[in-house]
């Protein structure tokens, strides 16, 4: 197996940032997200050190909702990152977390009058997804009397290599406006009182283990940055978004995942050159979340039993309530056996969860070391779109998370209780016992 640098294998144990996981599930139960903080800490200052080769003004936005522990965008906001944000939750919590309010993007295609109005009162750069909203946006600024800056989220209607669901700068996508209108709303944008637009912003989908896409992106932002300073606006950050893919697949086939490295050799010479070709000097942007924080973290989940019938099932503790990825994405994540990481591999088993869902399969048709009740298993690559769209059907709580740092490991979130479950719930007057 192609580990990712957080983890290794040590007297036959799996190991995340320096702390042995089967130890880690029996001091905090299971199931347990398991993140090394090194790895991210690395992983920003990589992604930034390689854009800065090229062009000095960059700031990396880092993407909240994938993985939106407190404890993850504080040691995010340390590094100096921004964050791209979709609600006034994550808006919220990135403050919290002491990013600091020129480094965030309001995002969404849509949003609330109420976000709005949070975004213009705390001064957060927003990205405009529709004329529509644009002129929501000019309304309420013009009853707060206080200008916005924004940008637009243009489409740039290329196909990407990615899963349908993931692909968000294709032609029928929900999100952006098309090249052809573009000019049209940044024209109706200068007329406005109290709107400023000073940015451009894309994203073109998740998961993409190819530059190319990444450059004919940059390619149609550039020309539309070219046609819009024509007009007399001022770009003050062009924004190409995230969706740098990482390599799930780690054994038979293994992805090949452009590094941060290649994904700036690609990107940044082209935009380098149009801001020469065009006289203006934005800040180059980036919205990364998967690669910040995939590879960081392993889910690891405890064996209730195994059931050999037609195939050999492994029925472990943790499901889709926690991550659904394989669910709701044919996504595949790597399986190890956490306490059994140097046996060799016996048989096919399918790892599924606890969930009553047919679809509840978080890894099918595996070879692992042969596997009993109380084993651990640990889902790789987890720390992205795991936790953070985990829910508790099934009347499950959400489970305890780990920090790690050089083998020390803390809780970073406690596993919900029933209480906790519960505590939103009301009784209607007629429910009510007397
Ligand atoms: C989801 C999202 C990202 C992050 O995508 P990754 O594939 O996790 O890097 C960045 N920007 C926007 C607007 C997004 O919606």
């Amino acid at each position: 197996m192609n580990l990712p640098t957080s983890l290794e294998v040590k007297n036959g144990h799996l190991f995340c940032g320096g702390a042995d996981c089967a130890a880690l599930a029996e001091k905090f139960g299971t199931p347990l997200y398991v993140t090394d903080e090194v790895h991210i800490k690395e992983n920003f200052r990589r992604y930034e050190a390689a854009l800065k080769k090229y062009t000095p003004n960059v700031q990396l936005l880092y993407a909240a909702k994938a993985n939106e522990n407190p404890v993850i965008l504080q040691t995010l906001a340390e590094e100096g990152a921004g964050a791209d944000i979709f609600s006034a939750g994550e808006l919220r919590e990135a403050l919290d977390a002491g990013i600091s309010p020129e480094k965030l993007l309001f995002n969404g295609s849509s949003k609330t009058e109420e976000d709005l109005r949070t975004a213009v009162k705390l001064g957060i750069k927003i990205s405009v997804d529709s004329v529509d909203e644009l002129r929501l946006l000019d309304a309420i600024t013009k009853e707060l009397k206080k200008t916005a800056k924004i940008g637009f989220r243009v489409n740039p209607e290329i196909d990407v290599p990615t899963h349908p669901k993931i692909a968000t700068g294709i032609k029928n996508s929900k999100f952006g406006i098309p090249a052809e209108m573009i000019l049209d709303a940044y024209r109706e944008a200068l007329g406005m009182e109290y709107i400023n637009p000073v940015g451009m912003h894309c994203h073109i989908g998740s998961q993409i283990l190819e530059t190319e896409p990444f450059k004919i992106a940059c390619k149609v932002l550039m020309d539309t940055a070219a046609a819009v300073t024509a007009l007399g606006v001022k770009l003050e950050f062009v924004d190409f978004g995230g969706g740098l893919g990482i390599p799930y697949h780690r054994k038979e086939n293994p992805d090949r995942a452009p590094t941060p490295e290649e994904y700036a050799a690609a990107v940044t010479p082209v935009f380098v050159e149009a801001c020469k070709n065009t006289g203006i000097s934005p800040a180059f942007w980036v919205e990364p979340g998967r690669w910040m924080v995939g590879e960081s973290t392993v889910l690891l989940t405890k064996v209730n039993s195994v059931k050999r019938v037609h195939k050999t099932f492994v029925n472990v503790d943790a499901g889709f309530n926690l991550l659904i990825r394989p669910a709701m994405y044919d996504s595949w994540h790597e399986v190890m056996a956490a306490n059994k990481a140097d046996l060799p591999d016996r048989e096919l088993y399918t790892v599924t969860g606890p969930i009553c869902e047919t679809g509840d399969i978080i890894a099918a048709d595996r070879m692992l070391p042969e596997i009993c009740a109380k084993d651990i298993i640990a889902v790789l690559d987890a720390g992205a779109y795991g936790y953070a769209m985990s829910s508790q059907y099934n009347a499950r709580p959400r489970c305890a998370e780990v920090l790690v740092n050089n083998g020390k490991a803390e809780l970073m979130r406690r596993a919900e209780t029933y209480e906790d479950m519960t505590a939103a719930v009301q009784i209607p007057s007629w429910h009510k016992k007397p």
